[in-house]
C-alpha cells in the first residue's frame, strides 16, 4: 500500500492504534495527485443550486456549466428554475476583450425570460484571470431589473472547495434581512445545510412541525428567495454539514445575534439528538416541547427497529469503507452501521477539519484507515487491503467501488433515496443490504480465489472471456 501514497501526503493518512493520533488537514491538494475535490466554483454552485425561484448563471466556458448542470437531486416543491444552468459561455476573443459586455446581455435576456427572484452569477477560473468586473455588472443590472443581481467570487482555482461554500455563504447573506419578518413567531428556525436530496427537507420540517415549530427557511434545500431574505427573524438556526453553511451560520449570528446548533440527520442517534437539541433550545418558552418530541421519536423507533433487526441478520460482520464531502456525515454513517452490526474500516473525507477528525478517531475502532483529501489510487489500495463490502460515496467514489467489485452506496447529492430521518435510517439499511447481498460480487475474480463458494461460478465467468 505504501508505495502508492505520495510522500507529500503521508501525513493526512492514519490508522488507529498505530502511534498517537494526528491528522493534517485542511489544505490545498496536493498538485498531480487527482484529488477526489472539486474545486471552488463547484463548491459554490452545489451550495447555491436549490435556491430554486433564483437565476444562476455561470460567468465562464461551457465546461465549468456543463460540470455543474443539475448538480443535485435538489427537489422543489415549487418553481425549478435551478434545474436549468445558464453560461455566457465565454470564447477566445472574449478572453482577449473581455466578457463584461456578454455578461450583462445574458442577464438582461434571461431576467427578461425568466423572471427569477433572484439571480447568483459565478466566477469561474478564467473570469479570474482576465479580470472581468463582476460586482459593477451585476449592480448594473440589478437597478435596471429592480432584483438582487449577486456576484458569487468563486473563481476555481482560488482554494479547494470550502473556500466556494464561503463564497456562496457571502452571496446569500447579501440577501438577508431585506425580507418582512413581521409574522415570524417565538417557535421559529432556519433550516441551514440541507439540500432536499430525495425530498429529505420536507422529513425535517415535518418532525419540526410535529414539534410544534416554524420552519422559517430552507438554506438551501427547496429554498426561496424570499425566505432567505427573511431567514433573519427567525430565532435558531439549526445547522447540517458543518462546511458548507457554517460560514452564514456565524455571519447570522454576528449581525443578527441568532444563535446556532450543530446537528446531523442521519442514523438514528444523531436524528433523534438534533430533535431534542432543538426541543431543550425551546423548552423555556414551550414547556411541553420535550415530551412532544420524545413522543415523536417513540412513534418513529417503533416503526424503525424490527425493520433493521430483519436487515441485520445479514448484513452482521460485514465491512464497510466511507469517504464523503463533510466529515459530520462519517460520524453518523458510522453510527448507523453499528446498528446494522457492520463495521468502518476506512473513514476520510473531502474537507474535514482538525476538530472533525479528532472526533472521528475517537469513534472509529482500532485498525481503520482514517484519511483526508484522499485520490483514487489509495482508495482503490484501501479498499483492497481491507477487503470491504460496501463503500459509502458520491459520484465520483462509485466507479472506484464498481470496478474492485464492490458494494456502493451514494451518500452524495446525486442520490434519489432520502436517506435523512428515521425513515431515512430504514432507507440506508434497505440500500446497504441491497448491494452487500447481491450475488453479482461472487463473480468479481479479485474475490473469487478467496471465497470457496464463489470459485465456481466465477470460473465460468473466466471461461467465457
Ligand atoms: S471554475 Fe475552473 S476548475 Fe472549476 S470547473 Fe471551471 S475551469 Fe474547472
Amino acid at each position: 500500500m505504501s508505495e502508492l501514497i505520495f510522500e507529500e501526503r503521508a501525513d493526512q493518512i492514519h490508522v488507529k492504534g498505530e502511534g498517537p493520533f494526528k491528522l493534517a488537514c485542511n489544505r490545498e491538494s496536493l498538485a498531480g495527485a487527482v484529488s477526489q475535490r472539486a474545486c471552488v466554483f463547484c463548491g459554490s454552485r452545489v451550495v447555491l443550486y436549490p435556491i430554486a425561484d433564483a437565476l444562476h448563471l455561470v460567468h465562464g466556458p461551457i465546461g465549468c456549466a456543463a460540470y455543474t448542470w443539475d448538480i443535485r437531486g435538489a427537489l422543489s416543491s415549487g418553481p425549478e428554475l435551478h434545474r436549468l444552468s445558464f453560461s455566457t459561455d465565454l470564447q477566445e476573443t472574449d478572453v482577449i476583450f473581455g466578457g463584461e459586455k456578454k455578461l450583462e446581455a445574458a442577464l438582461l435576456e434571461l431576467i427578461d425570460r425568466h423572471a427569477p427572484k433572484a439571480a447568483f452569477v459565478y466566477s469561474t477560473c478564467i473570469v479570474g484571470i482576465i479580470g472581468d468586473d463582476l460586482q459593477a455588472v451585476c449592480k448594473k443590472v440589478s437597478a435596471a431589473k429592480g432584483i438582487p443581481v449577486i456576484p458569487v467570487q468563486s473563481e476555481g482555482f482560488k482554494g479547494n472547495k470550502r473556500e466556494g461554500y464561503l463564497a456562496a455563504c457571502k452571496a446569500m447573506f447579501t440577501l438577508m434581512g431585506t425580507g418582512d419578518t413581521s409574522d415570524i413567531g417565538p417557535l421559529s428556525l432556519n433550516i441551514l445545510g440541507d439540500f432536499n436530496l430525495a425530498g429529505e427537507i420536507w422529513i425535517i420540517r415535518d418532525y419540526f412541525r410535529r414539534m410544534g415549530i416554524e420552519t422559517v427557511a430552507n438554506i438551501t434545500g427547496d429554498g426561496r428567495v424570499g425566505d432567505i431574505a427573511r431567514a433573519h427573524g427567525a430565532a435558531l438556526n439549526v445547522v447540517q454539514c458543518s462546511g458548507s453553511t457554517m460560514d452564514l451560520a456565524k455571519m447570522m449570528k454576528e449581525k443578527f445575534g441568532i444563535p446556532f446548533v450543530k446537528v446531523s440527520y442521519f442514523g438514528i442517534e444523531d436524528m433523534a439528538e438534533a430533535l431534542y437539541t432543538v426541543a431543550r433550545f425551546f423548552k423555556d418558552k414551550d414547556p411541553n416541547m420535550l415530551e412532544r418530541t420524545q413522543e415523536l421519536v417513540r412513534e418513529e423507533l417503533a416503526v424503525l427497529y424490527p425493520r433493521l433487526q430483519e436487515l441485520r441478520r445479514d448484513l452482521e460482520g460485514k465491512k464497510a469503507a466511507i469517504y464523503v464531502g463533510g466529515a459530520f456525515k462519517a460520524f453518523s454513517l458510522i453510527k448507523a452501521f453499528r446498528h446494522l452490526g457492520m463495521s468502518v474500516v476506512i473513514a476520510g473525507s473531502q474537507t474535514g477539519t482538525e476538530e472533525d477528525y479528532e472526533e472521528l478517531a475517537q469513534i472509529c475502532d482500532p485498525g481503520t484507515i482514517i484519511v483526508d483529501d484522499a485520490n483514487p489510487l489509495e482508495l482503490s489500495a484501501f479498499l483492497k487491503e481491507k477487503d470491504v463490502d460496501i463503500f459509502v460515496g458520491g459520484v465520483k467514489e462509485r466507479p472506484i467501488a464498481y470496478k474492485l467489485g464492490v458494494g456502493f452506496c451514494d451518500h452524495n447529492h446525486e442520490r434519489k433515496e432520502a436517506l435523512e430521518g428515521f425513515v431515512g435510517m430504514v432507507n440506508f439499511a434497505l440500500e446497504v443490504h441491497r448491494t452487500v447481498m447481491s450475488p453479482v460480487w461472487r463473480f468479481v475474480p479479485r474475490r473469487a480465489g478467496n471465497r470457496p463458494d464463489a470459485s465456481l461460478a466465477c470460473g465460468s465467468v473466466e471461461e467465457r472471456s
